[in-house]
């Protein structure tokens, strides 16, 4: 005897939505049936927010955090930022809580990820040599490290300062008291304000 199921696209959608993170089968089942269901306008803005922002959202160039097709992010497009100073972090999501404080100016960059040898990350699988790039073509003063404070992120901050230290740029690290393993993320507005400020030189 067959199995009595949903039809194949109610199927393919619960799929799909269970692939989300966070999302658990029960979850995807019921949020497959509310799509579907009376809110069926809430489906189709959401189907079309979801295509506008996968065609037209990318990685800016130059410093890696979010922009649009084509351009450089708002920051490295903002007029009035201190390009001399750029702030390294692990993921463009620690760029927003950063630009929250209020406290930092300058520019960006992204590694995409950290130096971890259990999850066979090496400095070769980060933005380095594009970070050694921009440097290199001059303009920039200090390089401030804001990876995180755990084992990892220690790791990542004393290989990129050690590779720094024949390009002629002050190498900073913000200081300790981030929340232990976690990104930047996690941390408050002050705390981060605090280890921006209290910044020390490597
Ligand atoms: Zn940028």
């Amino acid at each position: 005897v067959a199995k009595i199921d949903y039809p194949e696209p109610i199927l393919e959608l619960i799929a799909q939505l269970k692939r989300l993170p966070g999302i658990g089968p029960r979850s995807a089942e019921r949020i497959a049936i509310w799509l579907l269901g009376s809110q069926s306008a809430a489906a189709v803005q959401l189907s079309a927010a979801l295509a506008t922002a996968v065609d037209a959202v990318t990685t800016c160039q130059e410093c890696g955090f979010f922009s649009t097709r084509g351009n450089p992010c708002v920051i490295c497009a903002a007029p009035g930022r201190d390009a001399s100073v750029v702030c390294v972090v692990e993921q463009a999501t620690d760029v927003l809580p950063l630009e929250r404080t209020g406290a930092f100016k300058g520019h960006y960059h992204t590694l995409r990820g950290r130096i971890s040898p259990l999850e066979n990350i090496g400095p070769e699988d980060l933005r380095l040599e594009h970070l050694y790039g921009r440097i290199r073509r001059g303009g920039i003063r200090e390089v401030i490290l804001a990876v995180g404070s755990d084992v990892e992120g220690e790791a990542t901050a004393n290989y990129i300062a050690e590779a720094l230290r024949a390009m002629k740029v002050a190498v900073s690290r913000i200081a300790q008291g981030l929340p232990a393993g976690g990104g930047l993320e996690s941390a408050d507005e002050l705390t981060l304000f605090r280890a921006l400020q209290g910044r020390r030189t490597l």
